[in-house]
């Protein structure tokens, strides 16, 4: 979500003239995408926002705060940097030139974090004429209903509001004309989609079809999936349309039914895991990911234990795993029995090893087996070596040339790493 608000706002600037640069004393704006959703991001936030007191003292550079934590702190933030020009929250994005040129005519910082003046269009941004990525990111839906009690997001992107079908299908057919075959259809609970939490799922089911139908788009995947919304309807998405990938992040958080309605989740141990038999019964190759908190208020060694024991049974390809942290206006932060830190880090390192064995076990399974996979450019690693993604959403580095960027092609897989596969073109 923040990477696509970043590329929004460089897209908002390019309007204005600006380019990027990787320098920051070369820049006449800087400009911080802040995400406050775990504690660690948020500090990690303000040593940057102090490394840059100087620079910005010193220069002429004008500096900018925008995404999650501009949002939930306005103003206190100008209290505790008051060398910062700009503070702006998640829906101000668009209105971020008119407060350059405000600051610009008056020198004095502004502030915008209104959360309902938003674009009339939530999300819709032309791709710029630079980009030249086969893939791209489309918002369907901003905000959250949920309140999951661990969670800021609903506090600091506001209430769920979806696009219309139609912008939607529109974006994604103009991204196909600029040469994009993969659009990931983005939201916090993607498979609310149009509902605001008032009906069940038709519509989100109805909108993967519809981009089912866009020439030129060759995959489709989404993200992310609230559990207690993945629909029978939509689960079947997964048999019957076309281009959608086999692969479904599902954030389960905890193994344990009294953690999971702690955090206010809506689903049991039992209920996820009917869902991910019905999902591996009618798509034997799907891919399943999640997110995973240790550390919750409360969690005891048992709790920790079925989660555990879920990963086990379960075998995700991967997660993201993370320390529970408090949140400002959270319910889980005015929780009693609050873990400490050294345990928390203690559960953590043994869910990850575990889920270590287990992803190298389910990667060396396709070693020999041929794989599809979309090129997207050169691998991080080794320049002579290409990266492509297999419908999985596995990453495989493989010998070949650069022209083949933005092509499907069919690699043999030769060799499994944790976080990767070594393929080789067929
Ligand atoms: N809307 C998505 C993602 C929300 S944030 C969803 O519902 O899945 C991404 C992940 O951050 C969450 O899934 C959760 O695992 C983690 N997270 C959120 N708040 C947290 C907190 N206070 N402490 C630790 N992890 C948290
Ligand atoms: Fe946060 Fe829960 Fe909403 Fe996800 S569903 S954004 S975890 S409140």
């Amino acid at each position: 979500m923040n990477e696509y608000d970043t590329e929004r706002m460089l897209n908002v600037l390019a309007e204005q003239n600006y380019s990027k640069t990787e320098d920051p004393e070369e820049a006449d704006l800087i400009v911080i995408n802040t995400c406050s959703v775990r504690e660690k991001s948020e500090q990690k936030f303000f040593s940057l926002l102090g490394r840059l007191q100087n620079l910005r003292k010193k220069g002429r550079v004008l500096l900018a705060v925008g995404g999650c934590v501009a949002q939930q702190e306005g103003e206190k933030i100008l209290d505790r940097a008051p060398y910062v020009d700009l503070v702006f929250g998640t829906s101000a994005i668009d209105r971020l030139p008119g407060m350059i040129d405000r600051v610009m005519a008056s020198g004095k910082s502004q502030v915008d974090i209104d959360l309902t003046g938003e674009e009339a269009e939530p999300g819709y941004h032309p791709l710029a004429a630079r980009s030249s990525a086969c893939t791209a990111f489309v918002t369907v839906m901003r905000g959250c209903n949920n309140f999951c009690s661990y969670c800021v997001v609903p506090y600091v992107r506001g209430r769920e509001r979806s696009r219309s079908q139609e912008a939607v299908v529109r974006e994604v057919q103009s991204l196909a004309d600029r040469g994009v075959k993969e659009v990931t259809l983005l939201g916090q609970n993607v498979n609310s989609y149009g509902c605001a939490g008032e009906e069940p799922n038709g519509l989100f089911p109805q909108l993967l079809r519809a981009v089912d139908r866009v020439e030129g788009i060759q995959r489709i995947r989404f993200t992310t999936s609230h559990p207690k919304d993945l629909s029978g309807s939509l689960i079947s998405c997964f048999r019957e349309v076309e281009k959608l990938c086999p692969h479904i992040h599902l954030p389960l958080q905890s193994g344990s039914n009294g953690v999971l309605a702690r955090m206010n989740r809506c689903y049991t141990i039992e209920e996820y895991q009917a869902k991910v038999e019905r999902l591996r019964a009618l798509c034997p190759d799907i891919a399943l990911t999640t997110d995973l908190i240790v550390g919750f208020p409360g969690e005891t060694e048992e709790d920790f234990q079925q989660t555990l024991d879920v990963v086990r049974r379960i075998e995700y390809d991967e997660f993201f795993s993370f320390k529970y942290s408090d949140r400002p206006n959270t319910r889980a932060s005015e929780m009693d029995q609050k873990v400490e830190e050294e345990e928390k880090s203690r559960r953590l390192s043994i869910l990850q090893n575990m889920q270590k064995t287990i992803t190298l076990r389910r990667n060396r399974a396709l070693v020999g087996k041929a794989c599809e996979i979309l090129v997207e450019g050169g691998s991080k690693r080794n320049c002579v070596q290409q990266m492509g993604r297999t419908g999985t959403n596995k990453i495989i580095n493989f010998e070949g040339p650069s022209h083949l960027h933005g092509e499907m092609v069919m690699v043999e897989i030769v060799s499994a790493h944790p976080h990767s596969l070594q393929g080789r073109l067929v």
